[in-house]
């Protein structure tokens, strides 16, 4: 394509603290409506706002999380528009003086090279409440119902920054959307629960011709809550812009939706009709101090975060690096590694365990790390009876299928199950006889030298052991039969 495209998020992600921002009302979800509500969050006169520590807190660890500068001295203002989900006729959110700025997110560019993307600013604000229509539609609903649950609910915004470093290709928009919503989880900030609404965007997208340094008219697709959507209504806005560019027209600066049922955008508001703010500073909340030694606080309290955990997977274990970032996506992941690699021989062999076997196991019984029976250490043993030749691989796998659905120790289902390997030579010796005198024109086909054959061989005695011969003892025997025979 003959254009760049600039593609700009602004991110909103609800805090996951116990109360909203500005009162004691609980964040709650799926409750009955209208049950976490106060004079506050519903907008009653002369009720005063109270800011939440907490919030204030996660807010700045997000900032340095992102690599931003935080603003020792910030204030709230309120940004005023009328809509029936906001009670006050105004939300408090932030304007001059956000809490952080100058940030960015590291991701890969589309060669795998490390691309800083630049984040604007981020601030704290409230949450609206939510409508609820009488029918599926807006407009043939009857009448719409307000739930104020969620209204004042401590929100982020993430705001990207499109004159450093934007986002310029629909691979990059989905690795930074997915790197962000892994490391908002991984500092504990938020859950993210997308079909909860938890994390939502706006998009900007413009295009430029290739080369050019200046920016074209932009439009934004408002409030989507799922990627899926975004990533498609993106990519729907960069094939109409360019069409209109094509054509030799001009891209109007607007408000677009997207539809998801005709997987297009539609135009929602011109510049023109944008509303106007009217900011002003939040005259019924005094400015905020943050301390250095607050912030450095907070800074000490971060965990370890994916790209280092990465680095020190690879590094440490020598475990590949699609297999690190895998297993980095979900932090309990990580916490589990952590604990089965203490007492396992082989890290390497663990990864691709948890990776391919146990994943599998998780995603047909729909449940996460956190719900699977298994211990770390049962899971480390298993580990360890592959790497010391105890047990083969086919049987691993039937016991680590066991151990999901039990919760048993491998030692307990190995016994219990009876798939202990063969140990007795004799046993042994009596099925590779079986195998090898059964199979006359394959040991006539290996002795003129085709030696692959010898593979088939072995794997017919796997499968009339079941499982339970040593594959490494097995093919011991087959050769020595060969030399035996030799003449
Ligand atoms: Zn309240
Ligand atoms: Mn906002």
């Amino acid at each position: 394509m003959k254009y760049e495209p600039i593609i700009c998020f602004e991110t909103h992600v609800e805090l996951k603290t116990k109360t909203k921002l500005f009162c004691g009302c609980a964040v709650s979800y799926g409750d009955e409506p209208n049950r976490h509500i106060c004079p506050v969050c519903t907008g009653q006169p002369g009720a005063l706002p109270v800011l939440n520590s907490r919030a204030v807190e996660l807010c700045v660890r997000t900032g340095l999380t992102l690599n931003c500068s935080i603003n020792k001295r910030t204030r709230f203002a309120r940004k005023n528009y009328f809509y029936p989900d906001l009670p006050k006729g105004y939300q408090i959110s932030q304007y001059e003086l956000p809490f952080c700025e100058n940030g960015f997110l590291e991701i890969q560019d589309d060669n795998g090279n490390p691309y800083a993307v630049g984040i604007k600013r981020i601030h704290l604000e409230e949450d609206a409440g939510k409508l609820v229509h009488s029918s599926e539609s807006f407009d043939s609903a009857d009448y719409s119902l307000v739930d104020y649950n969620r209204a004042c609910i401590p929100l982020l915004e993430i705001v990207g920054d499109h004159e450093r470093n934007p986002l310029r290709s629909i691979v990059q928009a989905k690795t930074y959307l997915d790197k962000l919503r892994q490391i908002l989880k991984y500092i504990e900030v938020s859950d993210c629960m997308m079909e909860l609404g938890q994390l939502r965007c706006d998009v900007n997208v413009s295009l430029r011709p290739r080369g050019s340094n200046s920016f074209g008219n932009r439009t934004e697709i408002k409030n989507m809550a799922s990627f899926r959507f975004i990533l498609e209504a993106v990519q729907h806005e960069i094939k109409r812009q360019a069409a209109v560019l094509d054509a030799g027209g001009q891209v109007e600066q607007e408000t677009r939706l997207y539809n998801e049922m005709k997987k297009e955008t539609i135009p929602m508001r011109s510049k023109e009709d944008a509303p106007d703010y009217r900011y002003f500073p939040e005259p019924d909340l005094v400015e905020v101090v943050i301390e250095e030694e607050t912030i450095e606080k907070i800074r000490n309290s971060l965990p370890e975060l994916p790209d280092d955990i990465v680095q020190r997977l690879t590094t440490d274990y020598d475990i590949p690096y699609n297999d690190a970032l895998v297993l980095t996506r979900d932090k309990q992941v990580v916490d589990y590694f952590d604990k089965c690699a203490s007492d396992c021989k082989d890290a390497r062999r663990a990864v691709r365990w948890i990776n391919r076997g146990l994943f599998e196991l998780m995603n047909d019984a729909s449940i996460s790390i956190t719900e699977c029976k298994i211990a770390p250490e049962d899971f480390a043993c298993l580990i360890n009876l592959i790497s010391e030749g105890v047990i083969t691989e086919t049987i691993a796998r039937d016991v680590l299928a066991d151990m999901f659905k039990s919760g048993d120790a491998p030692k307990t289902i190995i016994e219990k199950k009876g798939l202990k390997p063969i140990q007795d030579a004799s046993i042994m010796e009596g099925i590779v006889d079986k195998i090898m005198s059964g199979n006359p024109d394959v040991i006539e086909r290996i002795r003129e030298g085709e030696t692959k054959l010898i593979d088939f061989l072995l794997g017919q005695v796997m499968k009339e052991s079941r499982g339970k011969a040593n594959p490494k003892t097995a093919r011991e025997l087959i050769m020595r039969k060969f030399e035996e025979n030799a003449d």
